[in-house]
């Protein structure tokens, strides 16, 4: 992986998320290069071969963080900040400890158990949280669509060991891929293990879009009795396929009073 310096944008941007006013992207880029990822739809380099990082992060961040109130930051909106490189760059441990310094707290969504080596900075943070995501029953199928992530049972194993400590956790289901995601047995391995669970769908936008045509490749190569059904899904708005999986979370709710947040 080539790791290159990047000086010329600002590290603190506005958050679009409710209740959170900015996000720090520690990477521009992610090595996870998750095929359908919308992120990629504006990539500037291949993420396979290059990331960009913020040289000077922790200096340039404090400045920028200069007259804000203590607060919640929310930590990879375009990317991992757990991605395999931070391992050895440290981008993101050197913005939580400033946070931690002045107050304030991160939100962190991720799909690698190395969140787990800042955990004595998240403990100290009066309102951290940690999410991961998943998406894929079986390891092989997320390989194919996830090129660089680790399995289902590490991201979950990290969550339970950063809820015995103390530390909020929650979960994202997605994306939902339609005829291959499985919601229910996720949801099992979730639930013990966190406060809330968010499931989207996959969502596209356009067919010419990068992320789309990679996940048609994977579909055409892998699935390609279900390619044009699922095709028909993700591109119908409303389609009965998501009425249906909607209905049914919101009887698995009930029945089983779990706390989800269903976009599907
Ligand atoms: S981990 Fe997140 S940001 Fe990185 S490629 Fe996957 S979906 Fe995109």
């Amino acid at each position: 992986m080539n790791i290159k310096p990047c000086n010329k944008r600002p590290i603190l941007n506005p958050c679009t998320l409710p209740g959170r006013n900015y996000q720090v992207d520690p990477y521009i880029g992610c090595e996870h290069h998750c095929h359908y990822c919308y992120a990629l739809n504006q990539a500037e380099t291949d993420w396979r071969k290059e990331v960009l990082i913020h040289e000077d992060i922790a200096g340039r961040l404090a400045s920028e963080l200069t007259g804000i109130p203590p607060q919640t930051i929310y930590l990879g909106w375009q990317t991992d900040a757990y991605q395999p490189c931070e391992a050895q760059y440290r981008q993101t441990h050197q913005v939580l400890a400033l946070l931690l310094e002045k107050d304030f707290s991160a939100s962190i969504l991720t799909k690698s158990d190395l969140v787990l080596r800042d955990m004595d900075l998240l403990q100290k943070m009066s309102a951290a949280t940690v999410s991961v995501s998943v998406a894929f029953n079986e390891d092989h199928t997320r390989s194919l669509f996830e090129a660089n992530t680790m399995d289902n049972e590490s991201r979950i194993e990290a969550l339970r060991q950063l809820k015995e400590a103390g530390v909020r956790t929650a979960a994202l289901l997605c994306p939902v891929i339609p005829y291959i995601t499985d919601v229910t047995p996720l949801i099992d391995m979730l639930a013990p293990h966190t406060e809330k669970i968010w499931i989207y769908g996959l969502s596209m936008i356009n067919r010419s879009d990068q992320n789309w045509q990679n996940v048609a490749k994977i579909l055409e190569n892998n699935f390609p009795d279900l390619r044009k059904k699922i095709e028909t899904v993700v591109f119908t708005k409303n389609h009965p396929y998501w009425e249906k999986l909607r209905q049914d979370l919101i009887q698995l709710q009930r029945d089983r009073n779990l706390n989800l947040s269903i976009h599907v």
